[in-house]
Order: structure tokens, then sequence, then C-alpha cells
């Protein structure tokens, strides 16, 4: 092994997660080291640097909270800031901190493997550096692979590719150009209409429908940023006990078919006009009642016929195969009103599906479209794709990629049987995805540290779980997410967005509030369910 080196944590991954994983391990005395495969912070905010991009959650809410100091410095320019905005945050967190000390960039890891004799993982990367670690933290993000759908011919043509999750550091100029998009998720729906502002002709290629709600980003008036700083611990907590990461917004109190059209119109309206995803609770039970549901979607069917001037187009991007809120809800800058372009065409792929790309465009059922540039919007191999590309092996060399062959298994979305002393973030089994990632994410690490702090005080050299607790926490995610409507849509919670992945429902849909009390819960108690044990080797 060459350049070999012993932390007591080795953190991957330099999103939000692992940025305040290194932290909180250098703030508790441990020697950590971490690897990014990106040159620089920012993971999520880093790579996708569409145009258009932006968060869903207000962004004095999706920001670090463990630092008053950092919360009350920084201001944000508007309600959800823009990616720049966001990676130029999180670079002032790197240098605040002193985490690029702690890093090595453009090092991406490609294996993991624990020595059951001694307690510790060997963590190797692509440039064959290894290091030793008594514990692994994977922060390697729930939506860090793109997708790259097979599409026949994709290697064939002759213009311009771009992935919305990999976006070129350089500018792309679309000026002039004649652009197709495919994919209408979040990313599509957000860089569509900021593509059309340059492209000659923009064609959107929709396989699949979506909701999506105006973002309405406006700067932050001075006197409503100063009430959150005054606030912002009270306002954490309530963030962190809500349903979805954000204390805005509770539903109205009474169940829509009670109350008057009017009534309910009122409460949709107003909450379109608020817009973000918190339409997902315009009504309480939204997400577990279908008929409570079907108000709102249909709410929104309505605004898209009202939006989109020709009914064949607003037919076409009118959902119809899933309950609102059931796919996160998307945000959008003016994306329905940009079919009445007259340079932007919808091209619905269920009726006129892709045969083939071709050189000089998407070869459908109908015609060739000529293209310049292609983007792909095509989304990610979302919760266990960055993991199981990466050779992880566990007690007795068990490989994760074959444990995790029927679906991930987690206890907590933390910690998963057979792979002692790892740690996932934001992985499968936890509130994260669902919520606000950075809120969840801290939740995850202070109770990862308080179990490297049980460990150590045990002099014990391991921590595991049992089978049957990671499948009882796994049967819960399962159960918790069956008496919801989340189970009706198909998408990256489920695994169903990848060809060939086994699905299950990833994520936790209790809500934050109840997964950060299971969490306490297990740490409260002193963590009856962890195995701690000792092997012959001392504390590297
Ligand atoms: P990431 O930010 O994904 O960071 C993971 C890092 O790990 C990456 O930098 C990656 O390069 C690195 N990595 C992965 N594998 C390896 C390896 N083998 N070796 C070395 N490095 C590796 N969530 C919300 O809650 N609210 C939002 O508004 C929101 N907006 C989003 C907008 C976009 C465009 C996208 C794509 C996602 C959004 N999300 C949002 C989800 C977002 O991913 C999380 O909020 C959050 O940024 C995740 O942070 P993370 O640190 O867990 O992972
Ligand atoms: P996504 O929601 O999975 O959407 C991917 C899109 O690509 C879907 O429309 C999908 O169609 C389409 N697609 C995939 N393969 C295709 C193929 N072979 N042919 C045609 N179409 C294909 O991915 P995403 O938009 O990147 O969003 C993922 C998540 O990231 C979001 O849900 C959100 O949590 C987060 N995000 C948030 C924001 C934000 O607003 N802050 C922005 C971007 C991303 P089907 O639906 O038919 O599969």
């Amino acid at each position: 092994m060459s350049n070999e080196d012993d932390y007591d944590v080795v953190v991957i991954g330099a999103g939000f997660a692992g940025m305040y994983a290194a932290y909180r391990a250098r703030q508790d005395g441990l020697t950590v080291h971490g690897f990014e495969a990106a040159s620089d912070v920012g993971g999520t905010w880093y790579w996708n640097r569409y145009p258009g991009a932006r968060c869903d959650v207000e962004s004095v809410d999706y920001s670090f909270s463990f630092d008053d100091a950092l919360q009350q410095e920084w201001t944000w320019s508007e309600r959800f800031a823009t990616q720049p905005e966001i990676l130029g945050y999180l670079r002032h967190a790197a240098g605040r901190f002193g985490l690029y000390d702690l890093y090595s960039f453009d090092e991406r890891v490609t294996a993991a493997r624990y020595d059951d004799t001694t307690g510790t993982w060997t963590v190797t990367t692509a440039s064959g550096r290894s290091v030793r670690a008594r514990f692994v933290v994977l922060a390697t993000g729930s939506l860090s692979v793109p997708n790259r759908p097979a599409i026949p011919g994709a290697d064939e043509f002759a213009g311009e590719v771009y992935f919305t999750a990999e976006w070129p550091h350089e500018p792309v100029s679309l000026d002039g150009k004649r652009v197709g998009v495919i994919g209408t998720g979040s990313s599509g729906i957000q860089t569509v209409p900021e593509v059309a502002k340059r492209a000659a002709e923009l064609t959107v290629f929709q396989r699949t429908a979506n909701y999506s709600i105006p973002a309405v980003s406006e700067p932050l008036p001075p006197e409503e940023f100063a009430e959150v700083k005054a606030t912002y611990a009270e306002r954490r907590v309530r963030t962190r006990r809500g349903l979805y990461g954000s204390p805005a917004r509770d539903p109205h109190p009474r169940h829509p078919l009670e109350i008057s059209p009017e009534e309910r119109n009122r409460v949709l309206e107003q909450r379109w006009t608020y817009g973000g995803v918190f339409f997902a609770r315009s009504f309480p039970d939204q997400m577990v009642d279908a008929d409570t549901n079907r108000v709102a979607s249909e709410f929104v069917h309505e605004k898209i016929r009202q939006i989109v001037r020709d009914p064949r187009t607003a037919d076409d991007l009118i959902p119809d195969d899933h309950p609102i809120g059931a796919k996160r809800i998307c945000t959008d800058s003016g994306y329905y009103a940009v079919f009445n372009q007259e340079h932007v065409r919808l091209v619905n792929l269920r009726r006129d599906p892709i045969e083939r790309i071709e050189p000089a465009g998407i070869l459908t059922a109908t015609g060739l479209t000529e293209l310049d540039v292609l983007i792909y919007a095509t989304g990610f191999d979302a919760f266990t794709g960055a993991v199981t590309r990466m050779d992880i092996r566990g007690v007795d060399g068990a490989a994760l990629s074959d444990t995790w062959a029927d679906g991930p298994v987690t206890f907590l979305g933390l910690v998963v049987p057979g792979f002692p002393n790892l740690f996932l973030l934001n992985g499968p089994g936890s509130s994260g995805p669902l919520s606000n990632m950075v809120l969840c994410a801290e939740q995850q690490i202070d109770w990862v540290y308080q179990v490297v702090a049980a460990t150590r005080e045990r002099a014990a050299t391991a921590v595991d779980v049992r089978v049957d607790d990671a499948e009882k926490w796994t049967d819960l995610v399962d159960e918790t997410a069956q008496a919801t409507l989340f189970t009706r849509a198909r998408s990256w919670y489920t695994g169903s967005n990848i060809e060939g992945k086994k699905e299950r429902f990833m994520p936790y849909a209790g809500g934050m509030g109840a997964y950060v009390d299971h969490l306490g819960a297990e740490a409260d108690a002193g963590f009856p369910t962890l195995v701690f044990e000792s092997s012959s080797r001392q504390n590297v």
C-alpha cells in the first residue's frame, strides 16, 4: 500500500453532509480525513450547475444550523437561492471552519475493506492512495450518480451533449441553437425556462408529466430576514420537528371536502401563490388520503389548462399517473408558460416514443427532431448508486452490493449489518430525501458521533447491528410508506427510474420529527440495538 495513513474517521464526500461530518469529527478531537471526487466542496451544488438550478426548501432553512455565528453572518439574497449562491455559501463555510485542510479533492474512493481482526477499514482511491480508519462515514449523496439512459444511438449524436447533473464549469452557449431536453423532473423543469431564453428552438421530450408549483423566489426583505435571524434557534427546532423539514406553512386545519369549494380554492390559491414544495401539504393528510390529494391535484390540472394556451399541449402536461407530491413536487420559474412560446415544443414520448438518437437529432415515431444540443435531465441512480459503485467489503469480505442485491437494508438509515464502523448519511431508510437533507444530515451526524463516543467509552473496537434489527427498521420504513400515497408513483424514491434496479421504497416517510425521535430514543437508551465488539487490536 502506498501513502498509508491512519485516521479515526474517513469521510467520503464534501457536500453539506460530508462537510459537517468532517467538522464534527475534528471538534470531537478525532483525526479525520475526507475524500471528494470533485475539485471543491459543494456536492450537489458543485455538480448541478445547469441554468435555473436552485433549492426548493427555503434557504434560511436549507442551510447549516450547527453554528449560530454562520447563520447570523450569512445573508441569502432570495427565498430559494440559486446554485451559485449555495455553492458560494458552502465554500464560505469550508473556509470559515478550515475544512479544506481536511480533504483530498479530485480523489474518488473506489474501495473500502473492513479488517475484522483490527476493527479498521482500509479505504482506497482511484489514484491508488490507501488510508486506514476506525470509522468510515459515507457522505456520498443520495442524488450524486447521474442516470445515463441507454437510448439506442446515443453515442452517435453529432452535437453537444450535457447532463444537468454534470453541467460544465465553463460557460455553455445555447444562443441561437436547436436544443432538446430529455426529462421533466425537478432538474428538467427548472432548466427549461432558462434554456428557452437562449435557444432558437427548444424541444422538451417528456415521458411522464410532472407536477410543478411556482418557486416564487423573490428577494428577501431585510426586515423578514432580521426576524428570521432573531428567532433562528426556535425556527430550527420547529424545522427539525416538521414533517418536511421546514417550519413554514402548516396545512389548513380542515379536510377539503368539509369546506366550501370557494374556501378550498382560496386555500390552494394562497399556497400556489406562496409557491414551493409545501403545496404538497396544503391540507391535512394530503399525502395519505386520496380524496384530499385529488382536490390539490385537480387544482393544479386547472392551473395548467389556464396557463397553457394549446389544449393538446396542456393535456400532455397534466400528470395522470400519480398523486401530487408522490414524486417530489417540482418548483419552477415559468415552466408551463414556456410552452406558449412559438419556439418551444413538447413531445409526449408516451404517444410518440424515442426510436433512436441519430447524429442529427432525436428520431421519434413521428419523425426526426434536428438538434445542435442535447441536454439530459434524466435524474439519478439514487440512494444506493454512489455506495454500490464502490467495492465495499465488510465482515468476512462480504460485498455491500451483494448484501443489498434485494434492496438496501439499514438500521435507522445509518448502519448496515455486517459493515461495522461504517455510517451512511442521507441514505436509504432516512427521512432526509423527503424533507430537508441538510438538517436531516446534521441530526444523523450528531448521532454518529454519539455512537463513536460510546464505542470508545466501552473500549470497543467495532459497532455493528444485527440483521434482524436492521430488517425491522427496513420493514418499518416500508410499512410507513405503504400507509401513504408516496408508493403510488414510479420514481427515484423506489428505484423504478433505473432499469433493472430492485424496487423498494427507500426513504422513511414518517417525517423528520418522527425520524429524529427514533434517533433520540436509541441514543437516550444507550444504543441498545447496536452491538459493540472488541477485537484484538487497540485504537488506531
Ligand atoms: P451530495 O451533495 O450529493 O454530496 C456527495 C458528494 O460525494 C459529491 O460531491 C460526490 O462527488 C461525492 N462522492 C460520491 N461518491 C464518491 C466517491 N466514491 N469518492 C469521493 N467522493 C464521492 N434537497 C433538499 O433538501 N432541498 C433542496 O432544495 C434540494 N435541491 C436540490 C437540487 C438539485 C439540483 C439536486 C440534484 C438535489 C437537491 N436536493 C435538495 C438534494 C441534495 O442532494 C441534498 O439536499 C444535499 O445537497 C445532499 O448533500 P450530501 O452531502 O448528502 O450529498
Ligand atoms: P427525476 O425526478 O428522476 O427526473 C428524471 C426525468 O428524466 C423524468 O422525467 C424521467 O421520466 C426522465 N427520463 C429518465 N430516463 C428517460 C428516458 N430513457 N427517456 C425519457 N425520459 C427519461 O430527476 P431530477 O429531475 O434530476 O430530480 C431528482 C431529484 O433531485 C428531485 O426529485 C429533487 O429531490 C432533487 N432536485 C431538486 C431540485 C430543486 O428544485 N431544488 C432540482 C433538481 C433536482 P420518467 O418520469 O418517465 O421516468
